[in-house]
C-alpha cells in the first residue's frame, strides 16, 4: 500500500516522518499522476485557503474528490479537516471570515468553525482519550478548528471540551489537532490500519 502525502504547503515534513515511525513509506503528492498513484492521502495542516488554493490551480481539486468518493482513505488534520469539510459555519468566537476558503473538497458530513479558539488561546496541548488506543494521546491544537456538527454515519472517537476532534465517516479519518509534533505516531497507525483494511 502506497500512502501519500499531499506537499502544498503545511506540516508535510512532520506527516512524511510521522508515518515512517508508524511504518509507512510516504511519497509526496502534488500532482494529479501522483494522485493516480497513491492508496491513502494525508492532508496536513496549514492554510486551507491557501491549499485549497493551490489543489484548485494544480488540478487537484476534482481528482482528489473524485478518488474519495470512490473510497480511498483519507485522513486531513485541522485545515485538511476544513478541506474535507460539507460544511464551514461561523461562531461567536471565530476570527477572521469563515468563509474563505472556498475550494475545498466538502466531501465528509462535517461542519466545522475555523480558527474557533481563536480569541480565547491560538494553540495549547492536552491528553486526549482516543477510542482504540489504550494511553492517552497528547493533542496539540494550533488555531484549531471545532467541529460544531457531524452527520448519522460519522463515528466520533475522540472528543475534547464536548466537542469532537478525531472523527471517522467511511474512508474518512479527521483531526482537529496536529498528531505529527509530538514523535506518537499512534493515529498514523490507527490511519494506516484504517487504509490496509
Ligand atoms: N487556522 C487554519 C485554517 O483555517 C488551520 C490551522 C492548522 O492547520 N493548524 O486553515
Amino acid at each position: 500500500m502506497k500512502i501519500g502525502v499531499l506537499g502544498l504547503q503545511g506540516d508535510v515534513r512532520e506527516h512524511q516522518r510521522a508515518l515512517e515511525t508508524a511504518g509507512a513509506s510516504p511519497v509526496l503528492v502534488k500532482h494529479a499522476a501522483e494522485l493516480n498513484d497513491v492508496d491513502a492521502l494525508v492532508i496536513p495542516g496549514g492554510e486551507s485557503t491557501t491549499i485549497g488554493k493551490l489543489l484548485d490551480r494544480f488540478a487537484l481539486l476534482d481528482p482528489l474528490r473524485e478518488r474519495v468518493a470512490s473510497g480511498m482513505p483519507v485522513y486531513g488534520t485541522c485545515a485538511g479537516l476544513i478541506l474535507m469539510a460539507a460544511e464551514v459555519v461561523l461562531d461567536e468566537f471565530a476570527v477572521g471570515n469563515p468563509h474563505d476558503a472556498p475550494h475545498r473538497l466538502g466531501s465528509m458530513d462535517v461542519a466545522v468553525t475555523r480558527n474557533a479558539y481563536g480569541r480565547q488561546v491560538d494553540s495549547f496541548e492536552t491528553d486526549l482519550d482516543i477510542a482504540g488506543l489504550d494511553e492517552p494521546f497528547r493533542a496539540v491544537f494550533i488555531r484549531a478548528p471545532t467541529i460544531e456538527r457531524t452527520g448519522a454515519d460519522v463515528e466520533v472517537l475522540a472528543t475534547f471540551e464536548d466537542r469532537p476532534v478525531l472523527v471517522r465517516q467511511r474512508n474518512m479519518l479527521a483531526s482537529t489537532f496536529h498528531p505529527e509534533m509530538t514523535g506518537d505516531a499512534r493515529v498514523h497507525e490507527l490511519f494506516i490500519q484504517m487504509a490496509a483494511a
